[in-house]
């Protein structure tokens, strides 16, 4: 059976020429890139090289970026950086209510250390309101952190006019721009950011690596201590194989992504058509025009997330349930219920997010598969016999 990946928001293949500009690090290029000899200054190209890809996909200098382990490590670092050496202006920090965990376990962490949260609440669609993070600010408030799209239901926050409130404010900014870049045009010149995480494995770039964009001023507590690696911000041998691998897929996606954007929002939009008008009592979830052009989140009425998803792998179908992070827990998504969903919508939530080798007879055959699918879960599902 023919297998079609439509879970491109929870990680995407990597693209063949990443692959192929990664290998030369495992043999070839293998030094320490702090070692002065050759070897290691090779190594250490390498990465400025990478550094500069980064940078320019999205409008940055490169010293202004910093690699990490991934999206989670960007987010626990621009936090923390932001709070422990802000702690004697203030203990105050605003996000909302529909982070990813990396953001939300990060305050909670720091809630326990003294620091006082706001979780700001979204609308039906999940925008945050610029005039709610201006009413929200004190003169305790360090640092503003809200996400450029979500992952789960893909909508885009106003990130530009957010930062604004926070600039006039004085007070710092970071986005988790992970499900974004690469993906739409992310200027951080334009949006005012401070800060903003990145994950190379959303755009066809290797796991576990990632970076964080540190305005040329910002003052950060260092995330790792140890050697001097990344100007001293981040400790640790650098992982060459990962950096380049990112780099490389930084540069194929500004060379790609507007099409890309264009190709993947005509299919999305035709597949939620599709899937309205074949199946009753169902809602599409998040903004129906600000969101990512590969997101489509849905809720059906009387049948469980889970058991679709099952049904869907039978068929050799990839989809999730929320995000990826959350399939192993059997709660409901902290989105889609601070959306003001009910607890049975949520739960019968199904995420498709599209992608590079997405095309339409893939999209054809899920439009085959699930209402199939649905009209059998619906027909033993305790939840309908109930509402009639
Ligand atoms: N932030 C968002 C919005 C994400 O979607 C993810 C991954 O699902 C992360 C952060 C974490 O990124 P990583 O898997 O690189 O740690």
């Amino acid at each position: 059976m023919k297998r079609i990946y439509l879970d491109y928001a929870a990680t995407t293949p990597t693209h063949p020429e990443v692959v192929k500009a990664m290998l030369p690090c495992f043999t070839e290029v293998f030094g320490n890139p702090s070692s002065i000899y050759s070897c290691g200054q090779e190594a250490k190209g390498a990465i400025e090289e990478a550094r500069v890809k980064v940078a320019d996909l999205i409008g940055a200098l490169d010293e202004e970026i910093v690699f990490t382990s991934g999206g989670t490590e960007a987010d626990n670092f621009a936090l923390k950086g932001v709070a422990f050496v802000n702690e004697n202006k203030g203990n105050h920090i605003i996000t909302s209510t529909i982070e990813h965990h990396a953001v939300t376990e990060t305050c909670a962490f720091l809630e326990k250390r003294g620091f006082c949260i706001t979780y700001l609440p979204v609308d039906g669609d999940g925008l945050v309101d610029p005039d709610d993070v201006r009413r929200a600010i004190t003169v305790k408030t360090i640092l503003v952190s809200i996400m450029h799209a979500n992952n789960e239901i893909g909508t885009i926050e106003p990130i530009a006019e957010i930062c604004k409130v926070a600039q006039e404010a004085g007070v710092y900014f970071h986005t988790d721009a992970v499900q974004t870049v690469g993906h739409i045009p992310v200027e951080v010149k334009e949006l005012g950011v401070d800060l903003l995480s990145m994950s190379a494995h959303k755009v066809y770039g290797p796991k576990g690596v990632g970076a964080l964009y540190i305005r040329k001023g910002t003052k950060l507590l260092p995330f790792m201590h140890g050697g001097g690696q990344e100007r001293n911000r981040r400790a640790s041998t650098e992982n060459v194989p990962g950096i380049v691998g990112f780099g490389r897929a930084a540069e194929l996606a500004q060379q790609e992504m507007g099409e890309e954007a264009e190709r993947l929002t005509y299919l999305r939009d035709q597949f939620t058509k599709a899937l309205l008008e074949r199946i009753d009592h169902i809602r599409l979830n998040g903004h129906p025009v600000r969101r990512l052009p590969n997101n489509v989140n849905i809720s059906v009425d009387f049948v469980e997330g889970e058991s679709m998803c099952l049904n869907l792998d039978l068929e050799g179908i990839c989809a999730s349930t929320g995000s990826a992070c959350n399939s192993s827990s059997l709660e409901p998504s902290h989105v889609l219920l601070a959306l003001e969903l009910s607890s049975e919508q949520a739960h019968g939530s199904l995420r498709f997010t599209l992608g590079k080798w997405t095309n339409e007879e893939e999209i054809g055959r899920v439009l085959e598969v699930l209402p199939r699918v649905v009209a059998k879960l619906r027909a033993m599902s305790p939840l309908l016999r109930s509402h009639r």
